[in-house]
């Protein structure tokens, strides 16, 4: 199971080079698109973001004071905005509360400690923060998303009943044990790669550097081959892993 993972990897690595997640210029701005990416697709986050910049409260300060309702107004496009505007805030809250307002403060927790808060609060599931932790905080957390369960049932990695935290463990099993990370040379980037970015070229230790690309590569290989039906497993670059190399149905 752990060399099947780090195939995968190994194989993406050698295709697609390095993915640049997440695309933002700080860490305030992943928290904020890793709310606002729930339950709609990128193109609809970037429009709210830009709304967000372009009215200057694309920062803790800026949310803290805006009014709900003028909230709502700029991320209108990431739909469920009333819920998320509220979410925002109530992170904002959170942080203000225990950690007086400073994301370094915050991000100085212990990861198990600062994953426990975080799930605690309304609206955040693991994959929000996982995200978060990620990629906003550079820790070294797996984001399993519905692209990595897919894949790894239909590559017998887990079976479709596999808790989310059973996935991460499988995951992060497998990935701890690669060194050095493949990706920081010059590639061609492909996948769901974006352009490098301030945060994808933040210092982070091998090992978060790792989960960084793979996440990047299961929603590139999810989004582009591996369809919910019909898996385009002809053209996939993980043809030649695929179990006794019989296409999934
Ligand atoms: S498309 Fe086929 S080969 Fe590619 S990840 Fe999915 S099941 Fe595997």
């Amino acid at each position: 199971m752990d060399q099947q993972i780090q195939q995968i990897y190994a194989t993406l690595c050698r295709a697609w080079g390095p993915q640049h997640w997440w695309p933002a210029q700080s860490r305030f701005e992943v928290i904020v698109g890793a709310f606002l990416t729930q339950n709609t697709s990128w193109s609809n986050v970037e429009l709210a973001m830009r709304q967000l910049r372009a009215a200057k409260v694309l920062s803790v300060s800026g949310i803290r004071e805006i009014e709900i309702t003028k909230l709502e107004k700029l991320i209108r496009s990431s739909g469920y905005f009333r819920q998320k505007a509220q979410r925002l805030k109530n992170f904002v809250r959170f942080l203000d509360a225990s950690y007086r307002g400073s994301l370094t403060r915050m991000f100085s927790q212990s990861t198990d400690k600062l994953r426990q808060e975080l799930l605690s609060l309304n609206g955040i599931g693991p994959e929000t923060a996982d995200s978060i932790l990620l990629y906003a905080g550079q820790h070294s957390v797996f984001v399993v998303d519905a692209y990595t369960r897919r894949i790894a049932t239909r590559h017998k990695i887990a079976d479709d009943e596999a808790s989310y935290d059973e996935l991460r463990n499988i995951f992060e099993r497998a990935l701890e044990q690669i060194s050095v990370p493949h990706t920081r040379g010059n590639f061609l980037p492909d996948g769901a790669s974006h352009p490098p970015s301030r945060m994808s070229l933040a210092k982070r230790c091998s090992t978060a550097q790792v989960y960084n690309d793979m996440h990047g590569f299961m929603v590139g290989i999810g989004k582009n081959y591996c369809h919910k039906s019909q898996p385009d497993c002809e053209h996939c670059p993980l043809a030649d892993l695929l179990p006794e190399r019989r296409i999934p149905r």
